[in-house]
Order: structure tokens, then C-alpha cells, then sequence
């Protein structure tokens, strides 16, 4: 009997960061090319997977959305476990969640292993008008605490397919 000869790589990411920022409708846009306007509560994918190339080997990236908890401060330690990259999320409209950066930041450290690859992602870039934090101070936190850094747009797709490869390419580069 014939053994499966390709080996695949499954890689678990996180998605963090404060409510409403976009996480789900980056998942549901780099899964699924969709985009939920207008939902007033969290949608709650909960869970979503694609497939990449890099370096011609496939990896299977598993990604973990919060489903809202983060609401209620309950991410439990379960979720960070295991993962090989942390996506702190915050919307670029919203003061607020850039300067809880720290806070998510600090449970990703604590809670997942020391060499988690950390993507800080600037979310709707589309609203440009509304714009509160400018990419430059979020450039200077990012080299400050050693993440890389992009700006995306859920709704758009704008740079949502590359966060996640260049992701992938550090994790792949830290195995
Ligand atoms: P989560 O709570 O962080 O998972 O955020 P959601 O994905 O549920 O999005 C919260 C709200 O922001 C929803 O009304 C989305 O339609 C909206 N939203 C998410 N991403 C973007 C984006 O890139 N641009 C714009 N204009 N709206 C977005």
C-alpha cells in the first residue's frame, strides 16, 4: 500500500485585537473574497482556513477569529497556544484601538511562544478621510517592538492577500 508522500504544513494564526476593528471580515475576505457591511455586532467566523504557496510547499493556514469574546476580555489561554502568528488588529478610523495596541500586544507575548511572528494590521484603509492614527506612528511602533506592518482594507481586499503570505514567509522563515 502506498503511503501519502506530500507532507503538509498546517500553520495556526490568531487574529486579536479590539471589537469591531475588522478581524472577522479580514478573515471572511482572505478565506472567501466576502465582505459583511454594516454588522453592528461581530460576525463571528470563529474559524476559517486557505491554503498558500511559499517556496513551492503548501501551507495550510488555520486561523482563529475571537467570535467576539475579546468584548468580554475572555480570550482564553487556549487560544493563543500553539499559535505561529499573532494579527493585531486595529482600525486606522478609530484612536482608541491603536492605543490599546500595548494590551494585546503584552497577552500575545505572555500567552503564546517566544518566537510568535506578530503582524500588526492597520484596518480600514478604504476610510481614509476618517483617519486618526498615521502610518508613520504606526511604522514606529511596529520597528519599535520588532513586528512587521500593514495597512488593509476588509472591504476593499486592498493588501489583505499580502499581510497574510508576508506572514506566512516570517513564520516560514522561523521554523
Ligand atoms: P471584529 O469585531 O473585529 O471581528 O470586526 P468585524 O469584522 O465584525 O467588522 C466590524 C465592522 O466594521 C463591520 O460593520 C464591518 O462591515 C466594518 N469593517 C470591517 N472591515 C472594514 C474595512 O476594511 N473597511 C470598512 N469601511 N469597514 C470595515
Amino acid at each position: 500500500q502506498r503511503k501519502p508522500t506530500t507532507y503538509e504544513h498546517i500553520f495556526k494564526f490568531i487574529m486579536v485585537g479590539d471589537s469591531a476593528v475588522g478581524k472577522s471580515n479580514l478573515l471572511l475576505q482572505f478565506i472567501d473574497k466576502r465582505f459583511q457591511p454594516n454588522s453592528d455586532y461581530t460576525i463571528g467566523v470563529e474559524f476559517g482556513s486557505r491554503s498558500i504557496m511559499i517556496d513551492q510547499t503548501q501551507i495550510k493556514l488555520q486561523i482563529w477569529d475571537t467570535a467576539g469574546q475579546e468584548k468580554f476580555r475572555s480570550i482564553t489561554r487556549a487560544y493563543y497556544r500553539g499559535a505561529l502568528c499573532a494579527m493585531i488588529v486595529y482600525d486606522i478610523t478609530r484612536r482608541e484601538s491603536f492605543e490599546n495596541l500595548a494590551s494585546w500586544l503584552s497577552d500575545c507575548r505572555k500567552f503564546s511562544s517566544s518566537d510568535v511572528v506578530i503582524a500588526l494590521v492597520g484596518n480600514k484603509c478604504d476610510l481614509e478621510a476618517n483617519r486618526q492614527v498615521s502610518i508613520q506612528e504606526a511604522q514606529d511602533f511596529s520597528k519599535e517592538h520588532g513586528l512587521i506592518f500593514f495597512e488593509t482594507s476588509a472591504k476593499t481586499g486592498q493588501n489583505v492577500d499580502d499581510a497574510f503570505e508576508k506572514a506566512t514567509q516570517q513564520v516560514w522563515k522561523r521554523l
